[in-house]
């Protein structure tokens, strides 16, 4: 007779750039790992700051990471491997489409943990991909703040900073950072909900 599977676990970790989400997200893979849980993590290859086989903080914080292309991508990488696996993580996950949910939902009923970091907000303070839905489904939500860098309060928002027309700016330092409610100045700039639009993110 086979058991019931007990369902696992949906933990999303949000907020703005530089708040800590992917310090977090190693933290508790570390943590996994020193219980004996068997980790795998992911990240979008859209994420090219670091090296392509772990993902990083930045603080220099660093966990191996298989990178992958979209979800699909995802899904080949980890289900030959899924028996093997306790707890799957995911960083920059608001780059990948609205696929990537029912994939969490199938693999939560397969008994797995799923920590999933992502931005929750565009540097247009708009909803980022996936993450607001998997923000509802889930178990639990880190919303976490970084520093404003104007004048030091608690940030909500990433800011883009200069006039780059270009989407995939990712982590590049003085292209971004962190605001608050105050001091954030979204891009008053449709051109750009519209390129969000063609990647579906
Ligand atoms: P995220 O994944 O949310 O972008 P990281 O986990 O990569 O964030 O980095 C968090 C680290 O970034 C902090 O511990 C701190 O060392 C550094 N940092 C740089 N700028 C800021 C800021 N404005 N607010 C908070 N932390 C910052
Ligand atoms: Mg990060």
């Amino acid at each position: 007779m086979t058991l019931p599977v007990i369902p696992g676990r949906i933990e999303v970790i949000t907020g703005p750039m530089f708040s800590g989400k992917s310090e977090e997200l190693i933290r508790r893979l570390k943590r996994a790992r020193i219980a004996r849980q068997r980790v795998a993590c992911y990240k979008p290859d859209i994420d090219l700051r670091y090296h392509r086989t772990s993902i990083a903080s930045h603080s220099s914080q660093t966990h191996e990471a298989c990178t992958v292309t979209n979800v699909e991508h995802l899904k080949a990488e980890l289900l030959p491997q899924l028996h093997e696996v306790d707890v799957i993580g995911i960083d920059e996950a608001q780059f990948f489409d609205a696929t990537i949910i029912p994939l969490i939902v199938e693999l939560v009923h397969l008994g797995k943990r799923i920590l999933i970091a992502g931005l929750d907000t565009t540097f247009n303070a708009e909803p980022f991909g996936p993450i607001p839905a998997l923000m509802a489904i889930s178990d639990e939500v880190t919303k976490l703040s970084a520093v404003c860098m104007v004048c030091g309060a608690p940030a909500i928002h990433t800011q883009r900073l200069g006039q780059s027309q270009e989407l995939v700016l990712v982590g590049a330092a003085g292209i971004y950072e962190a605001r608050c409610r105050t001091h954030f100045e979204p891009f008053a700039d449709d051109q750009h909900t519209e390129q969000l639009e063609l990647l579906s993110i």
